[in-house]
């Protein structure tokens, strides 16, 4: 699902941003064609001024000269004496060039680009225009100029395969430019779009991973709980309570472990919050330390308290959340000691914070799981199944702390198991 979102965002990305680029290039183009056509065009016209005004100042115009000018800048010149082409066009041009030039001169006198009237026996009269056959295109010249008491006609022409040329390698540079950039921008919005759709991916997996674990959990009580009706149904009427208490306490177990699940839920969500009020830690601690005092007991497990000497400040926190977090520790710690078990609670505060322990000298945990049994439905050993325990309380504990802007960890206690520390 996330995959196909990455590449469709990638595909929209490098989409949008390569028509931009296009559209930007192509007015670039249009831009710059324009310039490049008008700067051409002028040049064409500065230089038939020069070429004229040289043909005006020779008495008599000699192959020699217009061979010259012709060679210069690639021009095909044909001169005309009363509609007569000069001997040195017809010596000089092929007959494809000279029916070109016919072409060019025709075009002229139809478009009326000269007036006939206004030809001059003692000034240059010229136009330049374009002039495109099927396949190529042409600047023409198509000048009049005074000679001998009458005027010779010539027309020029300058073929603009060079300009179109030009025009051709800037487009496609631009098209290897844009390209390019496509491929840039698709790589690179890969790994953009990947670095901003990884937190959804990881929050997808984590979402994926606690569904399956509630569905996990889910299931084993309630293949007791179907598994003692059957047996139910077939009992005898003596036997039967026996197998309602199993029934009222595995769903008294999927209860919670549903309640325990919401809570989770709503902390994702932010639909869940803590009342903080001023609050007496010592005096909490206390009354946690008494009511787990008679199971400590029952067990054959000891659970101490240690409480600060000095009168300490009031907390602000949730009282009945602090509780179920410490309730949480005690549990924990009574599960995973042995007979020996000893519990301890200590409560201190310094530099406005206070920190609560909760140590034993059980099992201990391993280095490696001391991170990951803050994480949901985690247990360092799955194998000490025990009724109860669905691997929810730290994560609950870890939620509660942070609503308090605080922080728990734990570490080795000195007596060989685990150290829970709650700073607030
Ligand atoms: P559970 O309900 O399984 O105890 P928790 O979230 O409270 O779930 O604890 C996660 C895991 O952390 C436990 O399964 C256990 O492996 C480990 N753990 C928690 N407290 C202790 C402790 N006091 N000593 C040793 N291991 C502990």
């Amino acid at each position: 699902m996330i995959k196909k979102i990455h590449l469709r965002l990638t595909l929209v990305f490098t989409g949008i941003t390569t028509l931009i680029l296009i559209i930007m290039s192509l007015s670039y183009l249009y831009m710059t064609e324009g310039e490049l056509r008008k700067t051409a065009f002028l040049s064409f016209q500065s230089d038939m001024n020069t070429v004229l005004t040289t043909l005006e100042h020779q008495s008599v115009i000699s192959y020699e000269a217009l061979s010259k000018l012709e060679s210069g800048r690639d021009y095909i010149i044909a001169l005309y004496d009363n509609d007569s082409l000069l001997s040195y066009t017809l010596i000089t041009k092929s007959d494809e060039q000279i029916s070109l030039l016919s072409d060019a001169r025709r075009y002229s006198e139809e478009q009326h680009l000269i007036k006939a009237d206004s030809v001059s026996l003692f000034s240059v009269l010229h136009t330049e225009f374009s002039f495109h056959t099927e396949t190529r295109s042409y600047y023409a010249c198509h000048a009049f100029l005074p000679q001998n008491r009458g005027s010779i006609e010539a027309v020029i022409l300058f073929s603009t395969d060079v300009l179109l040329t030009q025009i051709n390698r800037q487009r496609y540079q631009f098209l290897f430019i844009n390209i390019l950039a496509a491929i840039v921008i698709f790589i690179f919005s890969y790994f953009f779009i990947n670095y901003l759709l990884h937190p959804i991916q990881e929050s997808a997996d984590r979402q994926t991973r606690f569904v399956a674990a509630a569905s996990h959990e889910l299931r084993t009580p309630l293949a007791v709980i179907l598994s003692s009706l059957s047996a139910f149904k077939k009992a005898e009427a003596q036997e039967q309570d026996e197998f309602l208490q199993t029934i009222q306490d595995e769903s008294t177990q999927m209860s919670r472990l549903v309640e325990d699940m919401l809570l989770l839920t709503n902390a994702d969500n932010h639909t869940w919050s803590v009342h903080p009020e001023p609050t007496e830690l010592d005096t909490l601690l206390l009354n946690c330390y008494e009511s787990f005092l008679p199971l400590a007991e029952e067990s054959g497990k000891k659970l101490t308290i240690q409480l600060p000497q000095e009168s300490i400040p009031t907390c602000n926190c949730d009282p009945q959340r602090i509780k179920q977090i410490i309730s949480v520790l005690i549990q924990n710690a009574l599960s995973y000691t042995g007979n020996n078990g000893v519990i301890e609670l200590t409560l201190s505060h310094q530099n406005h914070s206070f920190l609560i322990t909760v140590s034993d000298n059980g099992i201990g945990i391993d280095d490696d799981d001391k991170e990951r049994i803050f994480e949901r439905f985690y247990r360092a050993d799955r194998s000490r199944k025990q009724k109860g325990h669905f691997g929810l309380g730290l994560c609950i504990a870890k939620e509660i702390v942070q609503a308090h802007n605080g922080k728990i960890w734990v570490s080795d206690s000195p007596s060989g198991g685990s150290s829970f520390h709650i700073s607030i």
